[in-house]
């Protein structure tokens, strides 16, 4: 027997898939921090070279291209952070490198807003990261291209233009963990399964959006991901 309800439970956000008519279904966002070694020295930190490391935002707090959202909350400096996410399609428990690209649905280029100074003042007080990484709007995510149209990340650019300027550029195979490493290391932590989403790390170039912002961010072979910043009224 189903259990009566309180309230309408909210369905999960759902994600265009390019060619498809079908939507991808949002499970739970992991992303993983310094995993370009030249935005890690930006923020004065080094790469771990041991593990990465991950934070989570909720799947409450996508948002998809195309949107005009409001400038974030409690905040006076929040940054774009440009990304490949990976969208998982298959389980992953105890994974290998070699089979984790298996259990990949496909890929999108994302943004993960950051609310810096809040992370700055947790970072300072040994606290966690989640004012300054989970709000609302902070997982923004171009539609899915599947797998099999993509390849294999590696050579393909990935960019960021803020008002027309480029202000981030490299390339996947810039990433100190590759994506295969990612997923055997984190399928050690959690039960990966259909529906999650990894943020796979940012590159160089980092800095804060303003009201009336424009994000344009690219990744080769990849759906553009873009959003407006609302203006000062
Ligand atoms: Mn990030």
């Amino acid at each position: 027997m189903t259990q009566n309800l309180l309230f309408d439970a909210p369905m999960p956000p759902v994600i265009p898939i390019k060619g498809e008519a079908r939507a991808f279904p949002v499970r739970r966002i992991f992303c993983v921090g310094r995993n370009y070694a030249a935005h890690a020295a930006e923020m004065g930190n080094e790469v771990d070279r041991e593990a990465p490391f991950y934070f989570t935002k909720s799947a409450h707090a996508l948002c998809l291209s195309g949107a005009q959202i409001a400038y974030p909350l409690g905040t006076q400096d929040c940054h774009y952070e440009m990304e490949l996410v990976v969208a998982m399609g298959g389980d992953a428990f105890h994974i290998s490198k070699e089979r984790a690209l298996d259990a990949i649905f496909g890929y999108a280029c994302g943004i993960d807003l950051t609310r810096r100074d809040l992370q700055a003042a947790a970072k300072d007080k040994r606290r966690p990261w989640d004012l300054g990484k989970d709000f609302e709007n902070a997982a923004i995510i171009a539609p899915i291209t599947k797998a099999g149209a993509f390849g294999t990340p590696g050579p393909q650019p990935i960019t960021l233009s803020h008002n027309g300027e480029r202000v981030q550029e490299a390339l996947l195979s810039d990433m100190v963990w590759s994506v295969p490493e990612l997923i055997a290391h984190l399928s050690q932590f959690y039960h990966l399964r259909p529906g999650d989403l990894i943020y796979t790390g940012t590159p160089a170039g980092v800095g804060p959006i303003m009201p009336g912002s424009e994000l344009l961010g690219e990744i080769e072979d990849l759906e553009a991901v873009h959003i407006t910043v609302a203006p000062k009224e």
